[in-house]
Order: structure tokens, then C-alpha cells, then sequence
């Protein structure tokens, strides 16, 4: 497995800010927009509102700041696997059915958002990377993002083929997956490594594989089933907060995956992710890459205009060797060849 990575000189990690300005909402405004796009006469519906009402004492009308924080919601779904415990009346596969609606609006709504991957800032972000570097092919993504802009805008470049995702897909075996098979990536492929999983895998409790659907049909609020041994899976994605539960062994693998990525970087681009003082697992992360090999050529684009320096101080205490660009995403996208040097 650690041949697979082989002396990557940059890293892209992405933050919420990177998905942000292709119309994926923040977090804080996410389950918002959902509530607005989906059909009040859906069974969804039903379903969500009994969610809000038992675990957040919701009542319609719900408005704007009555909404939960995604990451609080996430924290109470993902909390009773996490310490091995039911809610009275509510169990885990109850639970889990929650997870698998609510997930399963949030896919659709963030598909709305962002149904144009071609006029997209990530698309243009990544075919400008190509058009510059020699080496695109063995460019190295890290997103904090369980979005699908960048995978789709990178598979548009460069066909899904050729993404490392880190991961043993069940695809790669097309003898069990017929519907969506996938050939193995060679080593040296373009790396996303998706560190709070995705709205598009799938995970199975039994055999511990992860599956990759696709997420452009209807048919995505459907339970699906592992191709190996039948058990109903999961959609996978963990909390971006303190309460990770990073011991699904897969994603231990993608942590792993990542840590060694950017110890062994020499430039580390962070796009739109502030450093939460929350992330623990991430802090810790960069520290040991930093001391790994100190003194990395590190750029920190942030939103346009910051000028309280916050972030650029968060920075500051991991690394030693920072640009600090608050020009935004879009910006630095224009610019982004004066950087690549
Ligand atoms: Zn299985």
C-alpha cells in the first residue's frame, strides 16, 4: 500500500471554503437549504421532520436559525456508534435510517447546487493545475469535503480511472460489481483522498469494503446492499469535528494515506479550510508532517478581504514557512500559475 505513494511534491488540501463558492452551502447552512428543495408531501420529509422534532425539539415552522449545525447533527447520529450506546426508543438501524434519508437529501440538494461541473471553480481549478504542471498526473488532493465537485471535476479531465481514491474499492472487483466496475488506478495517479469520506461511498459493517455509486441517478435514497455479502451499507461520512469516528478501518487507511502524503511534501497549498482549533486530529496531523520534514513551503488562500489574521495565525503555529493569500478561491485560480513555480 505505501508504494502507491510515491514522492509527491505538492498537496492541494481542501477546505469548505474550496466547495463554497461553487454553491455548495456551508455547514452551518446546509440542512437549511435541504429543508427549502425537498417535496413536503415526501416521505423524506415525514422522516426528517420526525428527526428534527425528537432530537432537536423542532417544531414547523422551522426557520433559518432554529437549524442544527451539520456538525452537531452528525455529532448526535454518529455518537451512538461511537461509544456503543442506543437512543430510548431509537436504535441503530433506526438511526441509520435517518442518517441514510437525511444524507440522502443533502446529496440531492448539493447536486442542485452544483449541477454545471464545467462552469464550476473546481473544474476550472484543476484543468488550470493540468494546463501548468507536467507532472498533473501525479498530483496529490487532500479535501476535508464529502462534496462530489472536485471527483467530478477531475473525472471530467481525466476519467474516474485514474483517481486514486486511497481506498480497496469493491469496484476494482467487477466480478461482484456489475453495475459500476471500475479499473484499479496505477501507482503514480492523481490521489483525492477524502478525509471525512463522501456522499458517495458506500461502507459495509460486515466485510469492511467501501463501494463508490454514482451519485447522478435518482435512485440515491435507495438502501444499497454490499456486492460481496448482501449486508444493507452505509453511507460514509464522519462529523467534521472533535467526534470523528476515524476507527472505521478504511478511513484509518485514508488517515494514514494522508499523513504520510504530506510529511513527504514540499508545498502544501491549504484552500478555503480554517484550521478549527476543533480539529484536533488534523493539528496533529500537520504537526507531524511539519516536523517530519521542517521548513515546507506552505500557502494558506483564504477568503477574500480577512484581514483579523486569525487563520493566518492558526497557521503560524504548525508551520514556519507561510505565504498567506486572503485574495479567495477565485483569485488565487487566476493566479494560480505565479504559485506553482
Ligand atoms: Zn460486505
Amino acid at each position: 500500500m505505501e508504494e502507491e505513494i510515491k514522492k509527491p511534491s505538492r498537496v492541494f488540501f481542501l477546505g469548505a471554503g474550496a466547495s463554497f463558492v461553487d454553491g455548495v452551502p456551508l455547514q452551518s447552512q446546509l440542512l437549511k437549504k435541504c429543508f427549502e428543495l425537498i417535496d413536503k408531501d415526501s416521505f423524506e420529509y415525514t422522516q426528517i421532520k420526525e428527526f428534527f422534532e425528537v432530537f432537536f425539539n423542532l417544531k414547523e415552522p422551522i426557520t433559518g436559525n432554529d437549524f442544527p449545525k451539520m456538525e452537531q447533527l452528525l455529532g448526535m447520529l454518529e455518537m451512538p456508534k461511537l461509544i456503543d450506546i442506543d437512543y430510548p426508543g431509537y436504535s441503530e438501524k433506526r438511526i441509520n435510517e435517518f442518517k441514510r434519508i437525511i444524507f440522502g437529501v443533502i446529496l440531492k440538494a448539493l447536486r442542485k447546487c452544483s449541477s454545471d461541473i464545467k462552469k464550476s471553480y473546481n473544474y476550472r481549478f484543476v484543468k488550470k493545475i493540468k494546463d501548468n504542471l507536467d507532472d498533473f498526473d501525479e498530483i496529490n488532493f487532500i479535501t476535508m469535503n464529502y462534496d462530489t465537485v472536485l471527483d467530478d471535476s477531475l473525472s471530467l479531465l481525466n476519467t474516474l480511472e485514474k483517481i486514486d481514491f486511497g481506498l480497496d474499492l469493491v469496484n476494482y472487483y467487477s466480478r461482484y460489481n456489475k453495475k459500476f466496475p471500475l479499473e484499479k488506478p496505477m501507482p503514480g495517479n492523481i490521489h483525492l483522498l477524502k478525509l471525512h469520506g463522501s456522499i458517495s461511498y458506500r461502507y459495509c459493517r460486515v466485510c469492511q469494503s467501501i463501494e463508490l455509486v454514482h451519485t447522478d441517478g435518482d435512485d440515491i435514497f435507495d438502501q444499497s446492499f454490499c456486492s460481496i455479502d448482501g449486508t444493507p451499507t452505509e453511507i460514509l461520512v464522519v462529523p467534521p469535528s472533535f467526534f470523528k469516528n476515524l476507527k472505521v478501518p478504511p478511513l484509518m487507511q485514508l488517515w494514514i494515506k494522508a499523513r504520510l502524503m504530506l510529511m513527504d511534501a514540499d508545498e502544501i497549498y491549504f484552500i478555503g479550510y480554517s484550521l478549527p482549533l476543533a480539529d484536533i486530529p488534523v493539528w496533529q496531523m500537520l504537526k507531524s508532517a511539519e516536523l517530519a520534514r521542517p521548513n515546507k513551503k506552505v500557502i494558506v488562500v483564504d477568503a477574500k478581504g480577512k484581514k483579523s489574521g486569525e487563520i493566518n495565525k492558526r497557521y503560524s503555529q504548525i508551520f514556519t514557512n507561510i505565504e498567506y493569500l486572503p485574495i479567495g478561491f477565485e483569485s488565487f485560480i487566476d493566479s494560480i500559475e505565479k504559485y506553482l513555480m
